[in-house]
């Protein structure tokens, strides 16, 4: 790769992008975006920062980590307050996301027991073998917009604890929680230019993507831009782990209490407005008679369902994080009605008083939803769920296996054979039974398949430290004796 030209920063280049608060529409900061110049220019401060931060003692990372962890605890809704005013999720929802992130620390906390490795006495006469993992370096991450606090927190306590330098790229349209995390981390004690950030859009990332001194990247956001990062980082010799988008559904059998799915269907499908990526975005009824039941609660719940700013404490969801995502979603729901499904509750009326100008969108159902309509083939992200009716349970999976995406899934049932079947037919990387947003939690790994995860790892648990570490396997022979002459032959124990 040929060298970046040297660019001189002045006001008149640096480009700026805007943040909103989208429960208002107004532009709340702006933020200068990193240049290629810029990244480089971290990377560098990053590589410095490995040749002394690999060295530490996986006891020592511990212990920045359990500071780190006390001042997330002291700080937790500062943090989720961040969190909620740039995406505008209901602050119970922010505060759910930061405790998510905390678990992750814990587990990084317990990093020197995670990285021990394995010891063979003997493997061959007076030869033992041992095992090491070993930091890859500087590595990277790339966020979304719906998790700003974490998901950065699924990468960078397993990286930075294992060792290595972190250069996080968070969503531009919610930078600031990652911004506050760097100030925390700093408080903590985390020497300069371990945990990096630089804020921008495909510029920035392109650097990332083409830097050679980057050795791994962990990214979450939609497929196509997952699979992107994925072929041009891995084209680039690095490795990368790349979570996409989703389309999750849930099976609810008629031997269901449909109460409790109604209940796990309101919080799965609008929670956050929709913008999950383990949201249930469509129930597939077992049988017309679960359906129309399904559709009669569900309809009675959708419209007690309060929409407002994460300012409101009675707010159950806030709005879509830009306009033009609340026109795209908009445009979804068009499709769905032009393609044939029925829209039982239509939440594109909805206004909220004094937030006219905000991003928000009532909850919206559909009944009679087909796999060939657009609504079900595509990631709508936003609150609008889909009903599924089909006759019988193998009906139910085939669908889901069909899909091109198998992130997260559900099924509700009082029968075990049948959950045991579905946890084992499924074809989908996070399943839940009776569980509607079967997210891992810390100690355990979080990923898709199929096109929602592009890469072999899943992030965070025993496989977020084997990613962000490489294996060395040592054998080590202390010969005594006179030379015994070279030998020809394969090594072999015999
Ligand atoms: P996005 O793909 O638009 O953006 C994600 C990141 O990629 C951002 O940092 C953005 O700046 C960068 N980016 C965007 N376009 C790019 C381009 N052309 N080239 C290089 N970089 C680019 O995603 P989003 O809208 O922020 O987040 C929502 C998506 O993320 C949904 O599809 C959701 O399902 C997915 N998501 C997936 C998971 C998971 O674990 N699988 C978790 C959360 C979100």
């Amino acid at each position: 790769m040929s060298a970046p030209m040297k660019q001189k920063k002045t006001a008149a280049n640096v480009r700026f992008g805007d943040v909103y608060n989208p429960a208002t529409g107004k532009v709340i900061k702006s933020i200068p975006f990193a240049s290629r110049e810029d990244v480089n220019e971290t990377v560098k401060k990053a590589q410095r920062a490995f040749e002394v931060w690999s060295e530490v003692p996986p006891m020592r990372r511990a212990r920045v980590m359990f500071r780190f962890l006390e001042l997330l605890h002291k700080n937790a809704d500062k943090l989720a307050a961040i969190v909620s005013t740039e995406h505008g999720k209901v602050t119970i929802d922010a505060q759910g996301e930061v405790q998510r992130g905390i678990e992750i620390v814990e587990f990084a906390t317990g990093i020197p027991n995670l990285l021990k490795g394995e010891y063979s006495d003997s493997v061959g006469t007076g030869i033992d073998s041992y095992s090491l993992r070993q930091p890859l370096g500087v590595v990277a991450g790339i966020t979304p917009f719906n998790f700003p606090a974490m998901v950065p927190m699924w990468m960078f306590p397993i990286a930075i604890t294992c060792g290595n330098t972190f250069i996080l790229k968070p969503s531009e349209r919610n930078p600031s929680p990652s911004l506050y995390i760097a100030e925390l981390l700093k408080e903590a004690g985390l020497p300069d230019g371990v945990f990096n950030v630089v804020n921008g859009d495909k510029e920035a990332v392109d650097a990332i993507l083409h830097h050679p001194d980057i050795h791994a990247i962990s990214f979450v956001g939609s497929t196509p831009v997952a699979e992107y990062i994925y072929k041009t980082g891995t084209g680039n010799g690095k490795r990368v782990q790349a979570l996409g988008g989703a389309k999750n559904h849930m099976i609810i059998m008629p031997d269901a209490d449909l109460d409790q799915a109604t209940d796990a269907l309101m919080g799965a499908a609008f929670g956050s407005a929709g913008e999950r990526c383990m949201a249930i975005s469509v129930a597939v009824a077992v049988t017309d008679k679960v359906g129309d039941a399904l559709v009669d609660k569900l309809t009675a719940q959708i419209k007690t369902l309060k929409v407002g700013p994460h300012t409101d404490k009675k707010a159950d969801m806030g709005p879509l994080i830009t306009k033009q995502h609340r026109d795209k979603v908009c445009n979804y729901i068009k499709a769905g009605i032009d393609q044939g499904a029925k829209l039982v509750v239509d939440g594109r009326k909805l206004t909220v008083k004094g937030y006219e100008n905000g991003y928000f969108l009532g909850g919206c159902l559909f009944d009679k939803v087909t796999d060939k309509m657009t609504i079900h083939k595509e990631e709508i992200f936003g609150p609008v769920l889909s009903l599924m009716r089909v006759k019988n349970y193998a009906e139910a999976v085939k669908i889901i296996n069909a899909h091109e995406y198998g992130n997260g899934t559900a099924i509700f049932t009082n029968d075990g054979r049948t959950a045991r079947n579905f946890a084992r037919d499924i074809k989908v990387g996070m399943v839940g039974i009776n569980v509607p947003i079967p997210v891992p939690v810390a100690f355990n790994s979080f990923g898709g398949w199929k096109r929602s995860l592009f890469g072999d790892v899943h992030m965070h648990g025993q496989e977020g430290v084997r990613f962000y570490t490489k294996l060395k396997t040592i054998t080590a022979r202390w010969p005594h004796g006179p030379a015994l002459g070279a030998n020809y032959h394969f090594p072999q124990n015999k």
